[in-house]
């Protein structure tokens, strides 16, 4: 069998995806991809899936259709700490996002926001962020970081060497290999390749994802995939759910 690759994350009209379930999956497979949903869980995102009981129900429909079953968690929200085990269970990977940020005085910053706090200097609002993104590799049960370099409007488009120093693109990658979670190479986001290769380097695992919300968007790889290949990462080293372990079981698991 040749082998294929896993968009790890991509979304439905169960959170804020244009496409249903059977339609993701049928445009995945299509683009020569294996397919999988990974809608917002998560009561701070718009159009989400915002209780147990709808997550359940989430989980329901995907077993009814050959796609991979993720999710796609808000750290800063506390809706995935509620989660039943036997609810996490059903899925085959789990990703954590950080769209929101505290600062050290506790003030949210929210990636998607055009506000910042007053003052708040690109340095300071970097400092917060990998130090968040510690706490989650620490704390967090999920496989893989979406987007890892995504940080709030206002600061998108700054200088690279502003936002991501070489000592804070190491903390980041670091915090991942020491939490086993895999770095999502996103096409919609997409990363500069310095700290993917870093993160190679620091053997931490990839993860391919669309981000696809859209016909257009769903199951659109090939850049990650390109690029991942480009850093000499081997095809069937890249994060798959039905081959690699699990760091959420085994955190379920006591160990
Ligand atoms: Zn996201
Ligand atoms: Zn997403």
């Amino acid at each position: 069998m040749t082998w294929r690759p896993v968009d790890c994350h991509a979304h439905s009209t169960f959170s804020d995806g244009a496409l249903t379930v059977a339609e993701v999956a049928a445009r995945g497979r299509a683009r020569g991809v294996r397919p999988s949903v990974a809608d917002h869980i998560s009561r701070d995102v718009a159009r989400t899936i915002g209780s147990v009981a709808r997550t359940r129900e989430y989980l329901d429909e995907l077993e009814r259709h050959a796609v991979l079953r993720g999710g796609e968690f808000c750290w800063h929200d506390a809706l995935w700490r509620e989660l039943p085990d036997d609810v996490v269970r059903r899925f085959t990977h789990r990703i954590g996002s950080l769209h929101a940020i505290h600062l050290p005085n506790g003030t949210l910053v929210r990636a998607f926001s055009r506000r910042l706090p007053a003052g708040l200097t690109p340095s300071m609002y970097m400092e917060a962020h990998i130090a968040e993104a510690e706490r989650f590799a620490r704390e967090m049960p999920v496989d893989i970081l979406a987007h890892p370099t995504l940080v709030t409007l206002p600061f998108r488009g700054h200088e690279l060497d502003d936002l991501w120093t070489e000592e804070r693109e190491q903390r980041l990658v670091d915090a991942l290999f020491h939490g086993r979670i895999a770095f999502e190479i996103s096409n919609r986001y997409r990363p500069h390749e310095r700290i993917v290769a870093r993160a190679v380097a620091r053997g931490v695992r990839l993860s391919l994802g669309s981000d696809g919300h859209t016909a257009e968007q769903v199951g659109l790889i090939d850049w990650p995939l390109g690029l991942a290949r480009r850093l000499g990462v081997a095809d069937v080293d890249l994060y798959d759910p039905t081959v690699h372990d699990s760091r959420v079981f085994h955190r379920i698991g006591g160990t």
